[in-house]
C-alpha cells in the first residue's frame, strides 16, 4: 500500500483512540503531539514522523471517553 508523500515508517497497535508521538529518539523525533484514531479507519498516520497507529481488535473505536 504506497501513498504519495507520505510513507508509513513503522506501525505501532494501539489500545487507545488518543495516543501521543513525539517520534522516538531517533531520527524521525519531534515535539510531542496528540493524534486521534479515526474511527473509521481504526487507524491514524502521524504528520511528523509517518508513524501509523492502529487500534487494537476488540477495541471501540467510538469511546470516546478520555478524562483527565
Ligand atoms: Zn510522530
Amino acid at each position: 500500500m504506497t501513498q504519495k508523500g507520505n510513507t508509513i515508517t513503522e506501525t505501532i497497535e494501539t489500545d487507545r483512540i488518543d495516543v501521543a508521538c513525539d517520534g522516538g529518539n531517533g531520527p524521525l523525533g519531534h515535539p510531542r503531539v496528540w493524534l486521534h484514531i479515526r474511527p473509521e479507519t481504526r487507524d491514524i498516520v502521524c504528520p511528523y514522523c509517518s508513524r501509523q497507529y492502529v487500534l487494537k481488535e476488540g477495541v471501540e473505536a467510538t469511546a470516546a471517553t478520555t478524562q483527565h
